[in-house]
């Protein structure tokens, strides 16, 4: 009925005061939530919205692809803890937005998809319309939530219910679906004024009980071998000033999940990172922190965690569902990262025993001759490069400029880079997180720039490149201060595989020899650079940092450097057939 009078109206199109449609609701409606930059492709039904958006004053960034757009928007999520906005087309370009989507809820990061759809009595009758797909019924596994907009006096709370469903509790991806016929319905500007919601407290705190937190405390007081682990989410909570009170106030080592690199700098005298495998077998307690006991940490058993059941873990986090996900956990303390460790913090008292100092001088002493290791092959000036080398000099960079963004993802060279190249600030480090997805690094890169104005530095496999490549003429349109490094080993994990059949076809994850990924960005008007040894690779990206302008460096590496799916090899079967041909 509603719809039908608003419909009445705008064909009648009486004089009878301002009115406003789908399209400015929409915009209002985020607006007025803070919501100020928009990722996405222009299209139909949406070309408009980008236009119009754009038009009121709001940051609209048209990628070449959506799936890089959800990243960008994903990442922003994560980075502001506001979600981040997709826009794109409806059927194609919607299931492009979906990848991107999926990761975000795998991953803990608030973002909204908002694809146009096409016409309802035709997509559910199934008579072939443009673009025809029940979108909100191929969104819903994917997400955290999942809503359809018909009338423009419920974008207001549509977009209310989005927002509130992402950022709240666990982070994760909402899909908003706005059909085409949405968009241009018509209302009353003051009644459409006054449907709109600015939501109130949309992440609340999650206080934890005094009982969890004393029970954690009590397990933590009697450990021998104590140890916290930092996950993303504690990256994300941007509680970095009480994490590093309780830690430092415990004296416990920790270690930090990749993308949890920096909340404390990796330098930091209890930062255990370099002496991962001692404390993840050896620890007696160890303390979660926004982090899943998942694959990445091979589900807290088996061979990396010790012997079997010598472990006693502590939780934190803001899903009750995870705790127990995968083995037995004594402490939950369900909540907030802030909140949590905050009370940890208050309910510690004045003193605290230090850890016994033979598990502390244990850690001290691998981490010291660990270190020594990387060291003698980092300095190596090897011609071509191999991982080391090229990673030393990027090392660097990022030691001499901290709050430098940092994204990375590849096979070799996401797994060596995390461990060379260390972190001094929180949030600095952006990669391929739960899922390990490969495309992640021009759309991370450019919301980073986007939203936080810093450089950035992609450090880029030469397979995972391909997937958003095309994005560097983004990057020159809005002119960001990225510098992406392309490591250029001519393959995915390396580039020397021959065709086992012997034909003419190269081998499945062999490139063409030699490219110049550095002409790509040339032809958009960027800065390319080829360069071949660490020397070179410091100056160029010392150059692109600082002139802050678009630029793609070309690093020559070994092609016999790398190894099969860089440190995670053994998820990669192998077949124990093997014909001869
Ligand atoms: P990592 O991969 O770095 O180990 P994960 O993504 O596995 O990190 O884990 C992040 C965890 O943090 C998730 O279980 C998520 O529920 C939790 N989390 C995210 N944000 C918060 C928050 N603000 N407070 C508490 N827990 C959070
Ligand atoms: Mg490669």
């Amino acid at each position: 009925m509603a719809d039908a009078a608003v419909r009445e109206k705008s064909t009648t199109a009486e004089p009878e005061g301002e009115l406003t449609d789908g399209f400015h609701l929409v915009i209002d409606a985020l607006r007025l939530n803070g919501i100020n930059t928009i990722y996405g492709v222009p299209g139909i039904p949406i070309t408009d919205l980008g236009r119009l958006a754009q038009a009121r004053g709001m940051r609209v960034i048209s990628f070449r692809h959506e799936q890089n757009a959800g990243y960008a928007a994903s990442i922003a999520g994560f980075l502001t803890r506001q979600p981040g906005v997709c826009l794109t087309v409806s059927a194609p370009g919607f299931l492009n937005g979906l990848t991107a989507l999926a990761n975000a809820t795998t991953n803990c990061f608030p973002m909204i998809l908002i694809s146009g759809s096409s016409e309802r009595e035709i997509v559910d009758l199934q008579q072939g319309d443009y673009e025809e797909m029940d979108q909100l019924a191929v969104a819903k596994p994917l997400c955290k939530a999942a809503f359809r907009i018909l009338n423009a006096q419920d974008i207001g709370i549509g977009v209310a219910r989005a927002i509130r469903a992402a950022v709240s509790g666990r982070p994760g991806g909402v899909y908003l679906d706005l059909p085409a016929k949405l968009l241009s319905q018509v209302m009353d500007a003051e009644a459409g004024r006054k449907s709109l919601v600015k939501v109130v407290d949309p992440a609340p705190a999650q206080i934890p009980a005094p009982s969890a937190v004393k029970r954690a405390l009590d397990l933590l007081r009697g450990a021998k071998r104590p140890l916290i682990i930092l996950g993303k989410g504690a990256a994300y909570a941007q509680a970095d000033a009480a994490i590093r009170t309780l830690i430092e106030k415990t004296g416990i080592p920790f270690l930090p999940m990749s993308m949890a690199k920096g909340i404390l700098p990796d330098t930091h005298p209890q930062c255990a990172g370099a002496a991962r495998s001692t404390v993840l077998k050896d620890s007696d307690v160890v303390m979660l922190i926004g982090a899943r006991l998942n694959w990445l940490l091979s589900h807290g058993k088996g061979k990396t965690w010790g012997e079997p059941h010598s472990k006693t873990f502590i939780q934190i986090d803001i899903e009750p569902k995870e705790i127990d996900s995968n083995v037995g956990i004594a402490a939950p303390v369900v909540g907030d990262i802030g909140s949590c460790v905050s009370a940890l913090v208050d309910a510690m008292g004045g003193s605290w025993p230090a850890p016994p100092s033979d598990w502390t001088d244990a850690i001290k002493a691998k981490k010291e001759e660990n270190i020594a290791k990387m060291a003698s092959r980092l300095m190596r000036n090897a011609v071509p490069m191999d991982f080391h080398s090229a990673l030393g000099a990027l090392r660097s960079v990022i030691k001499e400029r901290p709050d430098a963004i940092l994204v990375n993802e590849g096979a070799n060279t996401l797994d060596l880079a995390r461990g060379v190249i260390d972190m001094y600030q929180p949030r600095k480090r952006l990669d391929v997180g739960t899922w390990g997805v490969m495309g992640i690094g021009m759309g991370f890169a450019i919301a980073a720039a986007i939203e936080t104005g810093k450089p950035v530095l992609a450090v880029e496999g030469d397979s995972a490149f391909g997937f958003c490549g095309m994005e560097v003429e983004t990057i020159c349109r809005y002119n960001l201060p990225v510098c992406v490094v392309v490591f250029n080993n001519n393959g995915i994990y390396r580039g020397t595989d021959v065709n086992p059949g012997g034909g003419s076809d190269p081998a499945t994850t062999a490139f063409v020899k030699d490219a110049r990924y550095d002409r790509i960005i040339e032809a958009f008007g960027g800065v390319g650079v080829h360069v071949t040894t660490p020397d070179e690779l410091k100056r160029a990206v010392d150059t692109a940092m600082n002139s802050r302008r678009p630029t793609l460096i070309n690093a020559v590496i070994d092609p016999a450097a790398g190894t099969e799916s860089g440190r995670i090899g053994k998820l990669n079967p192998q077949s124990m057939v093997r014909k001869k041909t």
